[in-house]
């Protein structure tokens, strides 16, 4: 990959775009309608300055992408990473959009990012640049605006010092103006795995409908933050078999089963998975077209892209990071008749729960884990059936374009009764 064009081409936003306008072909839309659906309302770009220990200050650049408010309030999370750019905070923005519409949440899509390799901070420096990003975004954020959570390199301590920051310096006590918090400032308990259980339940499902059950199938994760770790629990509760992990440091096959606590465990002392003693040490290239049934990358986006999706084994993929899959990568594995569970359903745990963590904090209310697993669940069911009534309807798409359909469809007629499109 060496050419400007095939950069370019694999910019996250261009891909984006490239799978809105096929959905647009599918419904008829109009170039302006297009226009409409893609374009970001509001992106809102910040210097975010941190006295640093060595007594030096450093200057970091962040954004805010608040892309479609049809629905409701923007929603999406905030990430930190050495190599977040404007495109892809609009393009993940963009993703929440059809994320929150397939859902039938009450939001909008938006996401935040900062370019940073949090590694390198200490905890109070992590702390200054948290609360310095809130300072220059605040008047933009709330429960009835826009309403952050965590991704990538983000967690529930960050929210709560997102949270403090805002009420310091807006003068409102608004908890339902982030999610993923910690539970003693208004979040739930669920929030914290709600994304492994929800895509763990979604391939349970795929593998019932494509693979003829989910016990003892194989699967293979690329990632092991957040949502990868315990994705692995899950599906070993789930009778499936764990043979493959990673992080971004490398990966491990074992096809007699990754002891996940195991993995856990060593992940937290040394750092990586790479040091679990067992199997083979494998790159991250090598794992992702390693032999299994279901393949969950949960890591960062464009990771199948053409020059490896025609090399992929797994029968089933299941998208654990939003965008992981290029727009060419979805043709060659449609081809290959290898299903693949888009991120805007897989995912969607976490927002879902987010969702809820933000109904109690508006209602003043505490919803009790249980019922809050089954609301997650339940609501993740019906959008994988109405992905699925249209993916029979129009007969030769692929599960992505079945729900982006869905989607669009319900932000487009937002959009019609508003007057904007
Ligand atoms: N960052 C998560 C996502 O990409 C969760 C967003 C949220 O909870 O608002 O869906």
């Amino acid at each position: 990959m060496t050419s400007v064009e095939e950069v370019l081409s694999s910019n996250l936003y261009t891909q984006q775009v490239k799978k809105l306008y096929k959905i647009g072909d599918i419904l008829g839309l109009h170039e302006d309608e297009l226009q409409a659906l893609s374009t970001p309302e509001r992106v809102l770009q910040v210097k975010i300055q941190i006295l640093s220990k060595d007594g030096k200050i450093r200057t970091f650049t962040g954004w805010r992408s608040q892309h479609n408010s049809a629905l409701g309030p923007y929603k999406g999370g905030v990430r930190y990473h050495p190599n977040v750019t404007q495109d892809e905070v609009i393009a993940l923005s963009m993703i929440m959009t059809w994320k929150n519409s397939l859902l039938q949440l009450p939001y909008g899509g938006g996401k935040a990012g900062i370019r940073v390799d949090p590694k390198t901070l200490s905890k109070q420096e992590l702390e200054m640049l948290s609360r310095n990003f809130i300072d220059a975004l605040y008047k933009y954020i709330g429960s009835e605006i826009d309403v952050p959570a965590p991704d990538v390199n983000t967690d529930s301590q960050i929210m709560a010092w997102f949270l403090d920051e805002y009420n310091k310096i807006s003068g409102k006590i608004d908890l339902g103006a982030f999610t993923g918090k910690p539970v003693e400032l208004g979040g739930i308990a669920v929030r914290e795995y709600s994304t492994g259980l929800g895509l763990t339940h979604t391939a349970k499902i795929a593998a019932e409908k494509f693979l003829g059950g989910i016990e003892g199938k194989t699967v293979i994760i690329q990632g092991f933050g957040n949502l990868g770790s315990y994705a692995a629990k899950f599906f070993t509760e789930l009778g499936a078999k764990v043979v493959g992990i990673s992080d971004s440091k490398g990966g491990v096959l074992d096809y007699n089963g990754i002891d996940v606590d195991k993995a856990l465990e060593i992940k937290a002392k040394t750092g990586s998975v790479i040091d679990y003693p067992d199997g083979k040490k494998v790159s991250n290239d090598e794992l992702l077209i390693s032999d299994c049934d279901i393949l969950v990358p949960a890591a960062l986006e464009n990771v199948i892209t053409k020059y490896n999706a025609p090399k992929i084994k797994a029968k089933l993929i299941v998208e654990g990071a939003n965008g992981p899959l290029t727009a060419d990568a979805d043709e060659i594995l449609k081809e290959k008749q290898i299903p693949v569970v888009p991120d805007i359903l897989a995912n969607s745990g976490g927002v879902v729960g987010s969702y809820v963590e933000w109904a109690n904090n508006k209602m003043g209310e505490i919803i009790e884990d249980e019922e809050a697993r089954k609301l997650i669940l339940s609501r993740m069911e019906r959008a994988f059936d109405e992905m699925y009534k249209k993916y029979n309807k129009l007969g030769d798409q692929d599960l992505r374009t079945s729900a982006m359909v869905v989607a669009v469809e319900r932000v487009i007629k937002a959009m019609k009764s508003r007057g904007l499109i």
